[in-house]
């Protein structure tokens, strides 16, 4: 791994990469026109994207990220989508006919079932996405709300 520190005291490389990385909610929705949050997290520390574009972290995200990189505090980008509280998915069950389109579209394998099978989201995987909503040909996934943890999470 690479690890250098600049004049500054801020990590270069590799382990700065790793310190946003940390900072980020791992929802790895895509939301901040990235993949995921790694490759989010690359193209803040080469200054190809802002510090604030990514809806899921929230202003305490881009706050905990302007803090390690000593830049501004900024709203989010509302191109890249609005703050929201926190969700869950969950399958109506009953109405899922195992067509996997859910399982294909999820980034943390969060769902289990096979082909022709009721499929489960593991709630404690789901980090809210939501990619799996629109593949779904029978719209038998809910969001659920569930209490926002991300103080907890940027705390930890
Ligand atoms: S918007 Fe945030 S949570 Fe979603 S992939 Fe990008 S960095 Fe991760
Ligand atoms: S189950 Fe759906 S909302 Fe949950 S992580 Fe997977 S794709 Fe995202
Ligand atoms: S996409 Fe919808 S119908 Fe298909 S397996 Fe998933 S929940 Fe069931």
């Amino acid at each position: 791994m690479l690890i250098r520190n600049n004049k500054s005291g801020l990590a270069t490389g590799d382990e700065l990469v790793r310190q946003i990385d940390a900072l980020l909610p791992q929802t790895q929705c895509g939301q901040c026109n990235y993949p995921a949050c790694k490759p989010y997290a690359k193209a803040i520390a080469e200054g190809e994207a802002d510090i604030n574009q990514c809806p899921p972290g929230g202003d305490e995200g881009v706050k905990a990220l302007a803090e390690l990189l000593g830049r501004e505090v900024k709203p989010i980008n509302p191109e890249n989508g609005t703050i929201k509280s926190k969700v869950v998915a969950i399958i109506r069950e009953p109405e899922c006919i195992g067509c996997t389109k859910c399982i294909q579209a999820c980034p943390v394998d969060a769902i289990i079932g096979g082909p022709k099978l009721m499929h489960t989201i593991i709630a404690d995987l789901c980090t809210g996405c939501e990619l799996c909503i629109p593949p779904c040909p029978m719209d038998c996934i809910d969001l659920i709300p569930i209490e926002d943890n991300r103080q907890e999470f940027l705390s930890a």
